[in-house]
């Protein structure tokens, strides 16, 4: 087989020594050595005797707000999420580097770290436009060696109370973006029917898939998420919604939650969480007991809502242990799982490491995966479409 790729003495995360086979950039076999027909011709890649892991996917991150790539920028306080976004709108008008260079900045950044593929919120409002859309869909073009990106068109400021933005959101998607975003239907919009119409009604138009955020807490936050389970189901969108941060779920009794639980998993809506600060969080275990997917993702990384962040998908499990006081191997397992099945899956891609799927991996000097949770190495040799992007965390 021309082109031939074969990664050998590498171990899988059981610790059996297997070689990689790769044909134009994607799986063609991993087994061990011996089973496998690696061609006269194929090109040896010498995996020097590390553990080879799926490729990491942030299922929630916003490469259009990072100020990565410009001189640190004061944290502007602001104690509430409407207070916030006034806040990172007038900071927004300043900021001196377009979101190519710092969207491009932080791709370089997290894709030196294992990162393969992204789902980016856009902000779209009636101040901003599509700008911000545009230039996410430039960086596509311009980095998509690097990584896969998927871009929901998030309304940042609100629906009803930014009058307009529900067309652009309807542009937005027309314009090439994937998934059609929402935000605290009820917090910022106080209009749940309102704000869920123009959402679904995007969704059901285009055939794209949602991804709200939901800040909104305890009952309310319950409702909201209930709602959004019925209308999934009613516009037989089964698998293609998802809810960002669900904070309520973790504030709720035990017949709410399982309640709430039930109807997420029948609407097959996923959840994402990133392992929030001193606020409630789903609770991840619960949740899969119910049958609802959990998934991962870095958030914000160092712009106006949080000065901190680093993209570290294998650190962001690890905080999701934290918070969940997860110890045992397999929790750690499961908390690994949030950033590479659980988040590929939500992003449409395919089974890693199987036959048929990218070659998108990495490569590290851990025995376990419960090892590199523990160890966050750094030195993580990064492979997109069969092909090496980084070597000890640097790109080559
Ligand atoms: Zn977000």
């Amino acid at each position: 087989m021309p082109g031939q790729i074969a990664v050998e003495n590498i171990r899988n995360a059981k610790g059996e020594r297997v070689t990689l086979l790769i044909e134009a950039g994607r799986v063609a076999a991993l087994g061990p050595p011996e089973t496998l027909d690696i061609a006269q011709t194929a090109e040896r890649v010498d995996g020097g005797g590390k553990m080879i892991l799926p490729g990491l996917v942030d299922g929630h991150i916003h490469l259009d707000k990072t100020l990565i790539g410009l001189p640190f920028i004061p944290h502007i306080p602001g104690e509430t999420v409407a207070k916030r976004i006034a806040a990172e709108r007038e900071l927004r008008r300043t900021v001196a580097l377009p979101v190519t260079a710092r969207g491009g900045a932080l791709i370089e950044k997290i894709a030196a770290l294992g990162t393969v593929a992204v789902r980016s919120h856009v902000d779209i409002d009636t101040e901003i436009g599509l700008k911000g859309l545009e230039q996410v869909l430039s960086l596509r073009e311009s980095h998509g060696h690097l990584i896969d990106i998927e871009i929901v068109a998030f309304p940042q400021s609100g629906i009803m109370r930014d009058p307009g933005t529900a067309d652009l959101l309807h542009e937005a998607v027309a314009h090439g973006a994937d998934l059609v975003g929402g935000l605290d239907p009820a917090g910022i919009d106080n209009d749940i029917k309102g704000h869920l119409d123009a959402v679904f009604a995007v969704a059901e138009k285009h055939n794209v898939g949602v991804d709200l955020h939901l800040h909104d807490g305890g009952g309310l936050g319950a409702f909201e998420l209930r709602q959004i389970a019925e209308r999934t189901i009613a516009a037989s969108l089964q698998g293609r919604v998802a809810v960002s941060h669900a904070f309520c779920l973790g504030e709720l009794d035990d017949a709410d939650l399982g309640r709430t639980a039930e109807l997420l998993a029948r609407a097959e809506v996923s959840i994402m969480t990133n392992g929030p600060g001193p606020v409630p969080m789903p609770p991840v275990k619960r949740l899969h007991a119910a049958g609802v997917r959990v998934f991962c993702g870095s958030d914000n990384i160092r712009d106006a809502w949080s000065p901190f962040g680093n993209g570290d998908l294998i650190e962001r499990a690890g905080i999701i242990c934290d918070r969940q006081d997860f110890r045992a191997d397999d929790d750690l397992e499961r908390a690994f799982a949030l950033v590479t099945h659980a988040s590929g899956a939500v992003l449409g891609r395919a089974e890693p490491l199987v036959p048929g799927a990218p070659a998108d991996f990495m490569l590290v000097a851990c025995g376990s995966i419960a090892e590199t949770l523990a160890d966050r190495p750094v030195a993580r040799t990064v492979f997109k479409a069969g092909r090496k992007v980084a070597e000890a965390g640097r790109l080559v």
